[in-house]
């Protein structure tokens, strides 16, 4: 088991390469959903720590610019191997703090490093252009350039590899960057300043802040030498940052909410579909902004996939992240747990029928059972908001159409899924539905490779692919003449 010796397990913050406490020696605790128990603390720090690392992050960026792209990715490549060598400390961590199943959290930090290599990867190959001139005694050169200081913010349901996503395409473009991770889930996020030291990134590049979300925010959107804010969180955040990012005209990605859609059609493997949708709702229990919040079945499979979906959820096991087999570890903290239950509540009440679950679990704490709900209509909450929490709506519907526009009438537009043999059916419904990232037979889809982004209220700009280095670049056209 892990101790607070741990070599990643930090209770500081990282300013200007130095590991300091907040300026007022606060704390907060940090507890383990899986028991209650609180495992240290970190600083609450606020506006001027916040102020003092963006300083360090712009003081580093001068010298930072400049090196190769050759450099930095030998540095995200040592990043990536550090992680690779310290898979086990690194996922019980984050297992310890999130609640997730050590399977999972092993995965997250596998996944992180592969974007980081992706990232050193890409990097190379940020080309410029050599564009025909109109003008025979002028040329003209397409640049691009690091845009500078970065902000990051980050959520408590993926703290390691939400930031991979933001430090490796940061660090490939020669940007720096100050981070705020979620309070709920502090260390994976500090663990990053481990990483980053022992990978020899030079001091200032990386910097650090726990604390005060609104004062650290509020730094962070408003200081001008901050030129880009990524964000990963609730769409109502996101918005607020939006606002605050206005006055100085930052460079903003925001990756937000969604209420994915999961579409199952008489054409589809039930079997198949079934599985998909166990991947694509109960992982880290429900709480991941890709997770399935509504399904929607048409008439000829409903009765079939609803007791399938439903004896596979009640066989999920339950129990704390660290104990082998898990596959549900506990919600994040008792607020979630509460929301949960008014969802269930909601829709009880509204006609919706419970096949299994619909209560918190005898294990006790944040422990929720695996529900899931048939005769869901769209007047239950949970049409509309999200559930982050392993609770399956199965709404009913009968044509093509209607599934489409059902699956469309949300303000969201992140992740949707759908299940289909029929190959006409696979593109027309591709094709209608408006969401950023569509899973056809497949309930799991991110990789490093593929762009993550969403559409409508889910979010602005994406990250991985090749999309995902151009959010941390600026364009600079040269026009040389004279010639
Ligand atoms: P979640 O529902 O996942 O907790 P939030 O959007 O509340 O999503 O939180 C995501 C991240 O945004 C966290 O790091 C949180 O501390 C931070 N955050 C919350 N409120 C603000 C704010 N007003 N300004 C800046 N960051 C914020």
């Amino acid at each position: 088991m892990l101790t607070r010796t741990s070599a990643f397990m930090k209770e500081a913050n990282l300013i200007g390469g130095k590991w300091v406490a907040a300026d007022s020696g606060d704390t907060l605790a940090v507890t383990n959903p899986a028991t209650g128990a609180v495992l240290g603390t970190v600083p609450n720090a606020g506006q001027a720590e916040a102020a003092r690392a963006i300083e360090a992050a712009a003081t580093a960026f001068e010298r930072f610019r400049k090196t190769t792209a050759a450099e930095r990715a030998a540095m995200l490549r040592r990043m990536h191997d550090v992680m690779i060598e310290n898979v086990d400390a690194l996922a019980e961590l984050l297992t310890l703090e999130q609640g997730k199943p050590l399977a999972e959290a092993k995965g997250e930090i596998t996944v992180g490093a592969n974007y980081i290599l992706w990232f050193a990867e890409e990097g190379r190959r940020v080309y410029g252009d050599i564009v025909p001139s109109p003008w025979a005694d002028r040329r003209i050169l397409v640049r691009k350039e690091p845009v500078g200081v970065v902000g990051a913010i980050t959520p408590w349901n993926f703290p390691s590899s939400m930031l991979a996503r933001k430090i490796g395409p940061a660090i490939a473009a020669g940007c720096t960057a100050v981070i705020k991770p979620a309070s709920q889930t502090p260390y994976s996020g500090l663990a990053w300043g481990v990483i980053a030291e022992m990978a020899g990134l030079p001091e200032g590049v990386m910097n650090i802040v726990t604390g005060s979300a609104s004062q650290i925010g509020g730094e962070m959107t408003s200081n001008p030498a901050v030129k880009k804010i990524t964000f990963t969180g609730s769409t109502d955040v996101g918005k607020i940052l939006l606002r605050q990012c206005a006055d100085t005209v930052k460079k903003v990605s925001m990756e937000l909410g969604g209420n994915a859609p999961f579409l199952v059609f008489d054409s589809a493997d039930v079997d198949k579909a079934v599985e998909g949708a166990v991947a694509a709702k109960y992982r880290n229990s429900g709480q991941t902004c890709v997770c399935t919040n509504r399904f929607y079945v048409q008439a000829g499979v409903y009765d079939e996939f609803a007791e399938k979906l439903a004896r596979k959820s009640e066989s999920l096991k339950v129990g704390p992240g660290t104990e082998e087999g898990t596959q549900q570890g506990p919600l994040i903290d008792m607020a979630a747990v509460e929301k949960v239950e008014e969802l269930i509540a909601d829709a009880v009440s509204k006609g919706g029928k419970v096949l299994t679950g619909g209560n918190r679990h005898e294990l006790g704490q944040s422990f929720f059972q695996p529900t899931v709900i048939a005769n869901a209509t769209a007047e239950m909450r949970f049409s509309r908001e999200e559930i982050f929490g392993p609770v399956s709506p199965i709404f009913r519907f009968e044509t093509e159409e209607e599934a489409i526009a059902l699956a469309n009438d949300t303000e969201y537009g992140l992740a949707c899924y759908f299940y289909t043999r029929d190959l006409g059916q696979a593109f027309r419904v591709m094709e209608g539905l408006d969401y950023g990232l569509v899973g056809v037979n497949e309930g799991v889809i991110t990789t490093p490779e593929a762009p993550f982004g969403g559409h409508k209220e889910s979010g602005l700009g994406s990250e991985g692919g090749r999309e995902g280095i151009l959010e941390y670049l600026d364009t600079k056209y040269v026009c040389i003449g004279g010639l």
